[in-house]
C-alpha cells in the first residue's frame, strides 16, 4: 500500500525555503551567540540588527518600490519564526520592522511619509516603535487620552503619554495612536507618525521587565508636539469608528508575527531539550528513553505544531499584499501563546534544576515568550472576540463550520 501521497498545502516554495535558509544561517551566525549578553545587559540588539540588515532581512515586507522584497505574511513568519529561535529580543527588531508601523505606512500613509521612513527602514537604518497603550488605556485602548488640538492654521498639538513602547528607547521615529477633537470612545481615534528628536517628545524611562531585556518597552511624553499634515497616518473622524477599525485591523500583522515568535522560540526550546535528555544518562539510561519523558516531549510537539498550522492558515489566507483575518489571527496568536507557554515550562522541567539555571537558554526564553502572550492584544483579549463571534454563529474560514446567524 502507499504512503502518504498528498501535499502539504502550507508547503513552502523554494524561495522561502532560501529565505528560511538564510534567515538561519544569520540567526545561528550572529543573533544566537549574542542572546544571553543581550539578556544580562538590556542592551537593543544593534549589532544582530545590523547583520539582519547586511543579509538583507529587514526588506522582506516592505514593497519593491521602497527598495523591499514586497513579501507577505507567510514570508515575515518564516524569518520571525528562525530568529526567535535564536532570540526573541532580536525577533523583536525584525517584528517593529515587519508588522509594525511599516505596514501601516504603506497601506494609509501620506506619499511624504512612504519616502521618509520606508527606505530607511527596508534598508536597517530607521526602526519605528508604536505607542497605542497608555497607563488607563490597555485592553481597553478606546479609553485613551493622548490627542490632538487644532491650531487652527491646518497643523495640530499631540499630547498624552505612552507607556509600553517596545524598543522606544531605540528607536528614530513612533506610530502614535491618538485621538482627534470631537471624539470619544473609539470614535476620532487615528494614528500620527513622529521622529522621536521632534521637540516636545521625551523619553521618560525604559521598563525592567521579566523579559525580552535587549528589547524592552520604553515610556514617551509628548508635550505640544507639532502635528503637520504629512504626519498623519490615518486621521480619526469624531463622527465615526472608521479609522480606529482599520488600525485595529492591521494588529493582524502583528498579533501572526507574534504568534510566529512564540513558535520559533518554542521550538528552539523543545529541541533543546530533546538533546539534552539524548545526552543524560542516568542509571545506565538516557533520559530520553523515558516513556514518560517521550510522552512530555509528544505533548509538546502536537501543541506546537496545532498552534503553528493555525498560523499558517491565518497567514496564507492574508495573500500577497492583504491583511491577516481577524479570527483567524486571533485562534492562532491564542494557541501560539498557549502552546509556547506550555512547552517553554515544560523544557525547564526537563532539563531539571539545569533547566532552571541562567547557565541555559530554556530559562530566558520561558522569560521572554511570558510578554508575548500580553502584547499585541491578551489571550483573554483573543478569547473575547472569538467568543463573542462563535456564540453568534460566526466562525472561522473552515467549510466543516454551518454559519448562522444569531443577532
Ligand atoms: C512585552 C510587551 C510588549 C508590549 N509592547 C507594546 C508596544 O510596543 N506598544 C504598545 O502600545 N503596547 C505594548 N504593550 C502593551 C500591551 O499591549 C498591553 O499590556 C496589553 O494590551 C494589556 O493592557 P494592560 O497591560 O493595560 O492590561 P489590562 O488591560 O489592564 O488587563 C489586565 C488583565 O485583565 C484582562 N482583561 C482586561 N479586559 C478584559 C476583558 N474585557 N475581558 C477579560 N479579560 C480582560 C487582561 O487580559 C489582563 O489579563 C506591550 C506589552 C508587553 C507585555
Amino acid at each position: 500500500m502507499a504512503g502518504a501521497v498528498g501535499h502539504d498545502p502550507y508547503e513552502e516554495t523554494e524561495d522561502q525555503l532560501a529565505l528560511r535558509e538564510l534567515a538561519r544561517s544569520v540567526a545561528i551566525r550572529v543573533v544566537e551567540p549574542s542572546a544571553a549578553q543581550g539578556d544580562q545587559t538590556g542592551e537593543p540588539p544593534l549589532a544582530a540588527a545590523q547583520a539582519m540588515a547586511q543579509a538583507d532581512l529587514l526588506r522582506v515586507t516592505i514593497g519593491e518600490e521602497w527598495g523591499g522584497f514586497g513579501y507577505g505574511d507567510v514570508e515575515a513568519s518564516i524569518v520571525l519564526e528562525e530568529i526567535a529561535r535564536a532570540d526573541v529580543s532580536t525577533a523583536i527588531w525584525c517584528q517593529l520592522t515587519f508588522n509594525g508601523p511599516p505596514r501601516g505606512i504603506e497601506h494609509l500613509g501620506p506619499p511624504a511619509m512612504k519616502e521618509r521612513w520606508l527606505p530607511a527602514v527596508a534598508s536597517g537604518e530607521a526602526l519605528l516603535s508604536i505607542g497605542i497603550t497608555e497607563p488607563d488605556a490597555g485592553s481597553a485602548v478606546q479609553d485613551m487620552r493622548t490627542s490632538l488640538t487644532d491650531t487652527g492654521n491646518g497643523t495640530y498639538l499631540l499630547n498624552g503619554y505612552k507607556n509600553y513602547s517596545t524598543l522606544g528607547h531605540a528607536a528614530h521615529g513612533i506610530l502614535v495612536w491618538c485621538r482627534w477633537p470631537g471624539g470619544s470612545g473609539a470614535r476620532g481615534i487615528g494614528a500620527v507618525l513622529i521622529e522621536m528628536d521632534r521637540p516636545g517628545v521625551a523619553l521618560t524611562g525604559v521598563h525592567h521587565s521579566m523579559g525580552v531585556h535587549a528589547a524592552t518597552e520604553a515610556e514617551i511624553a509628548f508635550e505640544d508636539v507639532q502635528i503637520a499634515a504629512d504626519d498623519v497616518l490615518i486621521a480619526g473622524q469624531p463622527e465615526d469608528t472608521s479609522a480606529f477599525k482599520l488600525l485595529l485591523s492591521h494588529l493582524n500583522h502583528e498579533r501572526c508575527g507574534n504568534a510566529s515568535m512564540c513558535i520559533g522560540a518554542a521550538q528552539g526550546s523543545l529541541e533543546y531539550a530533546t538533546r539534552y535528555l539524548n545526552e543524560r544518562v542516568i542509571g545506565g539510561r538516557a533520559l530520553a528513553d523515558l516513556q514518560g519523558l517521550q510522552w512530555k516531549l509528544a505533548e509538546m510537539a502536537i501543541e506546537l505544531d496545532g498552534a503553528r498550522l493555525l498560523l499558517r492558515r491565518a497567514v496564507h489566507l492574508a495573500g500577497a499584499g492583504g491583511t491577516p483575518p481577524a479570527m483567524e489571527t486571533a485562534m492562532a496568536k491564542t494557541a501560539a501563546n498557549r502552546a509556547a507557554k506550555h512547552v517553554c515550562d515544560e523544557a525547564i522541567q526537563l532539563l531539571g534544576g539545569y533547566g532552571y539555571s541562567r547557565e541555559y537558554p530554556v530559562e530566558r526564553v520561558y522569560r521572554d515568550i511570558r510578554g508575548l502572550c500580553i502584547g499585541a492584544g491578551t489571550i483573554e483579549a483573543q478569547l473575547n472576540y472569538i467568543g463573542s463571534n462563535v456564540a453568534r454563529g460566526r466562525t472561522s474560514n473552515s467549510p466543516g463550520w454551518i454559519p448562522q446567524n444569531f443577532t
